[in-house]
This record gives structure tokens, C-alpha cells and sequence, in this order.
């Protein structure tokens, strides 16, 4: 874990900066293991600080302590005077800032601290990209869980239930099998619903011929999963058929060419090209996919004009779909984790379209 906090002082040294102060709670939990709502972290290669307040001090000794991070008890509202002294203490001249995780209330109340600040969101959450064998093993299990709540869930879905029903007993199954919390609101879009690709639950019953597009991932130890499948209530009309097949074509085609090193954005184009090829090219508004760890979209991204390499280590979800307004959609996604010659399909739950 204190890899992380010097890899990153190492990184930065190079550019001639000699501390980095980090304000968002992802990377707060990222460099220094605290999870709790208020805290700036401080790394230099003269030492490694939380500042956080009473509420948390306890706790946060706990978790910092594997990070060989210290912990400072400061007022509520963390001040810039806190941080500046502890510069000054470093000897500090540069120092890094997250830009792209800060309010502007946040960058006014620290921009006039007698250093230069330099923004450097992309080098601190860069350090998330490539992730170790423990945090593999921590998505494994929040996908594992996943699976096995989506097979609980199947046996309970009915022709009139709600939408929030479904949603209800599919977040209760997670929790269940061991989530600490969900990755994200569960989507569920049935029947034209299931055009609108974040589709929030509702109080449309579900009925025969629908398909239902469930998107839903646990989170284990902050770490999320990410899956959508998509099922039938009874036998779906000819064209819900025929994209279902297209969307399913599509995805496992990725999965044949997704290997470590290659461009993301060709990994999007292999999915585009069979759907536009299909004739719903103009029907997959949505890119391909995301990386995944501790927040449920993070880099690498697989999009059209992405520039992101799928390196070792890296995590990439497969999500093509096909929505069309007034009748449904589909999408069929997996979340995978890019290894030094393949990589592993986390999602264990088989994609054939399943007719209750
Ligand atoms: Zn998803
Ligand atoms: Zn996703």
C-alpha cells in the first residue's frame, strides 16, 4: 500500500515537483486508505500526512496505517493554514493539485499559498490505471456477487412486477451475497423503456414480449463491478430478436479481438462496425466501454476517438447496445481485466438470450 504514495512522490520528483496534495475522496482513499467524507492528504518525500477532524481520527489511524500515512486532528473545516504549514514543514516549492476534482471554492481558498500549484489530476488518478493483484481479486469478488444475485433475481421475475420491484429485490440479492453497497443506481428499462440507456426504475409493470435491461454492479472494499444482461419476458417480437442477436454477435466479436497493448478505440470500432454494418449504427449512441476500479468509470475509456492503450493490468467493460425509441433495447455488457498475455472475464453469467 505505500507503494502507492511513493510511486507517485517518484513520478512527480521527475517533474520537479516536490509534494502533492490530494482533496478528492477517491484518491484520499486511494493514497492513504481513509474513507471517511472529510480530508486532504498531503505526500512528499518528507512525509505523508492526513489532516481530518475528530469525527474520523480513530478510524483513520486504522486505515492509514498500512499506507505509512500520519494522522493530523484538525478543526471541521480543514484550512488552507493547516495545509500551508505542513508545506512550509516539507520545504515544499511545487506542489501538486487535483484540477479536475476541485470546486473553485477549494482552488480560491488555496491558490494564493506561497507555492506554485500545479495541476496534476491526470498523473494522481493515473496512478489507478494499472491495478495489483488485491484489487483484481477485490472486482473478481464484487463480480462474483453480481452473478450470483442476477441468478437469485431470475427466479423471481414476473409478468407484473414493477420495474422498482425488480430493482428492489436485485439490490437486496446483492447485498445479500455480499456487497458493501451498489456501484451505482441499478438500471432497469423494460419493454420501451429499455431504449433509454440509464433508464431509472419505474412503475411500469413488466409484460410478455418485453425485454428488460438490467445494469447493475456490486462494490467489495470500494471496488465496483459493472454488468448488464438483458432477458425476455416470454417469446420478444422478430426485431427485438434480431438486435438481441446483433448486440450479442457484436460483443463476443470483442471479446475475440480484445488482447493486452491494443487501442481501445479498436475495440469500439470491432463492436460499431457489425452494428452499423446490421443497419444500427445510428442506434449505438453510447461508446463501448470504461475502466472500472474504485470508481465505476475510470480510464481507460473505449470510445471512437479514445487515444487510451489497453495495458496489462488495466480494466475495460464491453458494452455494446442497440436502442430504438417506442419498442426496447438491448445491451449486453462484461467487465474484464486486461493481463500481461489475455485478459479475464470477471462476468460468469452466460449471455444467450434467456426467455422466462
Ligand atoms: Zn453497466
Ligand atoms: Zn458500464
Amino acid at each position: 500500500m505505500k507503494r502507492r504514495s511513493a510511486d507517485i512522490i517518484t513520478s512527480l520528483e521527475a517533474k520537479g515537483i516536490d509534494a502533492v496534495m490530494i482533496t478528492s475522496a477517491v484518491n484520499r482513499r486511494y493514497y492513504s486508505g481513509f474513507t471517511g467524507s472529510n480530508g486532504v492528504v498531503v505526500l512528499s518525500r518528507k512525509g505523508r500526512v492526513l489532516f481530518t477532524d475528530f469525527r474520523y481520527t480513530i478510524q483513520a489511524k486504522e486505515q492509514c496505517a498500512p499506507y505509512g500515512c500520519e494522522v493530523r486532528e484538525v478543526a471541521r473545516a480543514i484550512g488552507r493554514s493547516d495545509v500551508e504549514a505542513l508545506l512550509r514543514e516539507f520545504g515544499a516549492k511545487r506542489v501538486a493539485f487535483e484540477d479536475e476534482a476541485m470546486t473553485v471554492a477549494e482552488f480560491e481558498a488555496y491558490r494564493d499559498m506561497p507555492f506554485e500549484l500545479v495541476p496534476a489530476s491526470a498523473e494522481i488518478n493515473g496512478g489507478r490505471l494499472v491495478k495489483n493483484a488485491y484489487e483484481i481479486s477485490e472486482m473478481q469478488r464484487a463480480q462474483a456477487i453480481a452473478d450470483a444475485a442476477f441468478s437469485d433475481l431470475l427466479k423471481v421475475v414476473k409478468v407484473g412486477m414493477t420495474e422498482k420491484q425488480v430493482r428492489n429485490e436485485l439490490d437486496y440479492y446483492l447485498r445479500r451475497h455480499g456487497a458493501d453497497e451498489n456501484s451505482f443506481d441499478t438500471i432497469v428499462g423494460s419493454g420501451p423503456n429499455g431504449a433509454l440507456c440509464h433508464a431509472y426504475p419505474g412503475e411500469r409493470k413488466l409484460s410478455s414480449g418485453d425485454l428488460v435491461v438490467v445494469d447493475f454492479g456490486a462494490r467489495v472494499n470500494g471496488y465496483c463491478s459493472d454488468m448488464t444482461r438483458t432477458f425476455a419476458m416470454g417469446e420478444p417480437c422478430e426485431e427485438l430478436r434480431r438486435i438481441y442477436d446483433i448486440v450479442l454477435r457484436a460483443q463476443l466479436h470483442c471479446l475475440d479481438v480484445l488482447k493486452p497493448n491494443m487501442r481501445a478505440a479498436d475495440l469500439d470500432k470491432a463492436a460499431r462496425d457489425i452494428i452499423t454494418e446490421a443497419g444500427y449504427g445510428e442506434n449505438f449512441g453510447h461508446s463501448l466501454g470504461h475502466g472500472f476500479g474504485l470508481e465505476i468509470h475510470e480510464r481507460p475509456y473505449a470510445s471512437t476517438r479514445s487515444e487510451d492503450i489497453l495495458v496489462p493490468g488495466s480494466t475495460i467493460t464491453v458494452e455494446p447496445g442497440i436502442y430504438i425509441e417506442g419498442l426496447g433495447g438491448v445491451r449486453i455488457e462484461d467487465c474484464c481485466v486486461l493481463t500481461e498475455d489475455g485478459y479475464i472475464n470477471l462476468c460468469t453469467t452466460p449471455k444467450q438470450l434467456i426467455i422466462l
